[in-house]
């Protein structure tokens, strides 16, 4: 099903810490469901008015109840800026669910799943665990931070263990996430964050012979698949992050 551009309207917005949101909009969308790894362009400025692009997202969270979605976003520049001016009543359009996202469905129940998230990496594993939650799946939580953690209470009661790494040593283990994953206890990881992290957590898994799921968050343009700025080069060839993915075999993007 193509991605729809809806006119939505802000429900709220709060503050996690200096530079994270938490946006909640309204989607009543019956044709289009969105699911955990998938994301939606976000725009509200128009043209000329602001940057000329809309911003990728990922869904946070999905109420089908609520009829709305949340996104976790990192002010990052003029786009996440405008977002983060938003109020309860604003407009905002929204164009999505676009993106493979990860196939909670096709997980067999029995797997040990564990989610590997880094910084704003972590938006997109809150509605993969609700998923898997909802298949009675209940994955390990590793999730590194610089020196904030944010987000971590929507997880524990999701996880069956929540790990928290900070580079500054300030909360839970000081060091990378990395390292204190062990993929060898679990069938398969899924993980989403910088690069160099999701790069580390495959060559663990790689080294240990576990399936590793990477969810790449390339500089994005179109988000349709028409522009191919966020091309990834995988071993396959070229593949367009907005179309192909954002959700890889991390063998596919970090293997040999
Ligand atoms: C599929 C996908 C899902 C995403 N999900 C989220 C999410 O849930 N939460 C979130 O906070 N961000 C997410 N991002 C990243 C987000 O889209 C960018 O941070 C945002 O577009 C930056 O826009 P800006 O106008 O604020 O900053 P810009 O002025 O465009 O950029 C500011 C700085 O951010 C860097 N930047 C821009 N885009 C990216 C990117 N895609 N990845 C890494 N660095 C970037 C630039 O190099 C620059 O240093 C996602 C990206 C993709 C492709």
């Amino acid at each position: 099903m193509p991605a729809v551009c809806c006119d939505s309207v802000v429900l709220d917005q709060i503050a996690l810490t200096e530079s994270v949101r938490l946006l909640s909009a309204s989607w009543n969308d019956p044709e289009h469901l969105p699911h955990a790894g998938q994301f939606f362009m976000l725009r509200c400025w128009g043209m000329g008015e602001g940057p000329f692009l809309s911003r990728p997202i990922s869904l946070h969270y999905w109420d089908p109840g609520k009829k709305m979605v949340e996104f976790l976003y990192e002010i990052k520049g003029e786009g996440t800026r405008r977002l983060a001016q938003l109020e309860a009543g604003d407009a905002i359009q929204l164009t999505g669910p676009s993106g493979n996202g990860f196939d909670a469905q096709a997980i067999p129940q029995r797997a040990r799943l564990a989610l590997v998230g880094g910084g704003i990496g972590t938006a997109p594993l809150y509605q993969l665990a609700r998923e898997l939650n909802a298949r009675g799946i209940r994955p390990d939580g590793y999730f590194g931070f610089r020196d904030e953690p944010f987000a971590m209470e929507s997880f524990r009661g999701l996880c069956g263990v929540v790990r928290v790494a900070t580079d500054s040593g300030r909360f839970g283990f000081h060091g990378l996430v990395t390292e204190m994953l062990e993929p060898e206890n679990y069938d398969l990881i899924l993980t989403c964050g910088p690069v160099p992290m999701m790069r580390g957590v495959y060559s663990k898994c790689a080294a240990a012979g576990v399936r590793c799921l990477v969810s790449m968050e390339n500089k994005m343009a179109c988000g349709i698949g028409a522009c191919l700025g966020c091309t990834c080069h995988t071993k396959e060839g070229p593949r367009s992050v907005c179309k192909n993915g954002p959700v890889f075999e991390g063998s596919e993007v970090f293997g040999e």
